[in-house]
């Protein structure tokens, strides 16, 4: 495929939430989002560019050069790498990747499941949108990810009241009324602009343990070290 892909930017750092925390890898962030979040934390992402931005040959050169200790591992992220006018670019980088020896992890907003680049990539981290985003979750999408991903996938849900933390635990409840079996991650949300939110983040560990500690709380760890405004790291 010779289209360019667009990129935001590709760099190096460490994983700064949910089950892969404290692993260095590359990023590799594609521009362009139509989902909306309105806590989104990165919409300098939201903009489609009207072509591609780099060469496929560019990004694979980016990856390798940003991979300093060969450590061989990439997050697909964004923007919405999953959508459709991302896609092509994603699926073909993904294999491009996979040739290479690379673990990939897709990070994945949580209102697309796209089986050719799921069935490929080795982790997915799927987004439970909870309410103060303003986007709803589809029961269905949970559902087929939980019966064809087992094993390799996470789901993250960013919590910023009471009624985020509800929503999420009564969705879980209805879904999976026996429990679930995989890494859900409560992450309090650390909005931009704001101080360090130690009141938000001890309110969401008390209301799991209230609830008998279904999920895991863990917050990111980047933005207590760099503060919420601060990209590519
Ligand atoms: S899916 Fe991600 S990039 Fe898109 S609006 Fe939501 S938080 Fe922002």
């Amino acid at each position: 495929m010779n289209t360019p892909l667009s990129i935001n930017s590709i760099y190096r750092a460490t994983e700064g939430e949910g089950q892969n925390l404290g692993q260095t890898q590359v990023f590799v962030r594609f521009q362009g989002c139509a989902i909306g979040c309105v806590n989104c934390d990165s919409k300098d992402t939201w903009d489609f560019p009207l072509t591609g931005t780099m060469a496929m040959g560019e990004v694979l050169a980016a990856v390798i050069k940003q991979d300093i200790g060969n450590s061989k591992r990439v997050s697909i992220t964004g923007g919405d790498p999953l959508h459709p006018k991302n896609t092509p670019s994603v699926l073909e980088l993904v294999k491009e990747l996979k040739g290479r020896g690379y673990w990939i992890n897709i990070e994945a907003a949580g209102t697309r499941i796209v089986p050719e680049i799921f069935d490929l990539v080795n982790f997915i981290s799927f987004d439970f949108k909870t309410p103060s985003t303003h986007v709803r979750p589809n029961r269905d999408l949970f559902k087929k990810l939980h019966e064809q991903y087992l094993g390799k996938f996470q789901i993250k849900a960013v919590i910023e009241t009471r009624e985020d933390f509800e929503a999420t635990y009564n969705f879980r409840d209805e879904l999976f009324p026996e429990g679930h079996n995989f890494s859900w991650f409560l992450t309090p949300s650390y909005n931009l602009g704001e101080d360090f939110p130690l009141e938000r983040f001890q309110n969401v560990i008390e209301w799991n343990e209230e609830v008998g500690g279904p999920f895991r709380v863990v917050g990111q760890q980047h933005k207590w070290l760099f503060g919420p405004d601060k990209k590519q790291v």
